[in-house]
């Protein structure tokens, strides 16, 4: 007897990266630690004792988040992390069947829920250098009635990020609801964010999380937008789906943002530094570097061969990166220390 669904009995479990790597520039996490008045926020945080459910709507989360963006009339659900709310959306906004529109390449989860759900997925390939004809976007939308449009921006793995007013006329030109998600848009800001238009757009709902700016280890996400879609997300999920101990904290940390904004530009900083040394250090070698607004730059090869032979060298150095696309690598930005001997390895093997 068949026991396990046809449609799950070819999915791999999730096999994580080694953690143990010298430096680790493969999770598009955040190299700073909690520590100091961060990690006092952390143990401060726990605020009752354990024997009662979490708050379901995470009041004072959502409070605490809105106030850090400055955008206190909008809408908010939160996840266990922003992949719990993919999640949701992939298995909730759809029937089996339902045609939804994803471009590629992007972030691969949105693809995986969507399956699971047996939606009918519909592809809009980005051009070589993976940028989006937002216009021909939208007619695909319209001419597939899709239930809904999912993409990330900045994008995962590509770096590529579209700027507010090509998003927003494109959320304006579709009747459906576009979810965009800004996982790394705290490392890109005001020119490409529409965070703060999603309470206006009634067909607009923005992703984001705190795992890439120091709090991967929480599993906090949030979903933003206008009450009938957010109220929609917060019906349908599981009662309890984020915990205690994760609510306090975040709520003290986003109660005082300035050391994260800081270190978020750090980050900023010094991505623009690797991506400078990656350039001059490529130049000529059939390497492309795509632009970026994230917190990774990643390197078009020619030659996927190259690309693969020298993740698994870099590997062998102790040094994890992340190898997509069959001829990308994707580096994290990490510490300026740990970008250096990255760069020097790097510079070695090429
Ligand atoms: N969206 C994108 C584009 C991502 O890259 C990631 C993490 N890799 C997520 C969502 C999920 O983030 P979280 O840790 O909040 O689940």
């Amino acid at each position: 007897m068949d026991i396990i669904p046809s449609k799950i009995q070819t999915i791999e479990e999730y096999k994580p990266n080694k953690t143990d790597y010298r430096i680790r520039l493969d999770a598009n996490e955040s190299p700073f630690v909690a520590d100091g008045i961060l990690e006092e926020h952390m143990r401060q945080a726990v605020k009752t004792s354990l024997n009662r459910y979490p708050d379901p709507l995470a009041e004072e989360l959502c409070e605490a988040f809105k106030k850090a963006y400055g955008i206190e009339s909008a809408s908010v659900a939160v996840g266990n992390g922003s992949d719990e709310l993919i999640s949701i959306i992939c298995s909730s906004f759809v029937s089996k069947g339902d045609k939804v529109l994803v471009v590629t390449p992007d972030f691969s989860m949105y693809e995986f829920y969507l399956s699971l759900a047996e939606a009918q997925v519909v592809r809009y390939e980005k051009n070589g250098d993976y940028e989006i004809d937002f216009e021909a976007l939208a007619e695909l939308a319209k001419s597939e009635e899709v239930a809904f449009c999912i993409f990330s921006n900045p994008c995962n793995p590509t770096g590529r990020t579209y700027s507010r007013e090509q998003i927003l006329s494109f959320v304006e030109s579709v009747p459906m609801p576009v979810i965009v998600d800004e996982a790394y848009m705290d490392f890109a800001g005001g020119d490409f964010s529409v965070l703060g238009d999603a309470p206006f757009h009634e067909n607009l709902i923005v992703l984001k999380t705190l795992s890439k700016i120091g709090f991967a280890a929480l599993r906090i996400g949030f979903a933003v937008g206008d009450e009938p879609l957010i109220g929609a997300i917060r019906r349908v999920k599981s009662p309890y789906n984020v915990n205690s101990l994760s609510q306090w904290t975040a709520t003290a940390l986003l109660s005082d943002f300035d050391i994260v904004k800081q270190r978020i530009e750090y980050i900023k900083e010094n991505v623009k530094a690797l991506s400078s040394s990656l350039e001059a250090l490529t130049a000529g070698k059939g390497i492309k570097i795509m632009p970026t607004e994230a917190n990774f730059v990643t390197l078009r090869f020619d030659d996927g061969e190259q690309a693969s032979a020298l993740f698994e060298a870099l590997k062998e150095k102790d040094i994890s990166v992340r190898y997509t696309l069959g001829r990308c690598l994707r580096i994290t930005c990490g510490l300026k220390e740990e970008n250096e001997e990255f760069l020097k390895v790097f510079a070695s093997l090429l």
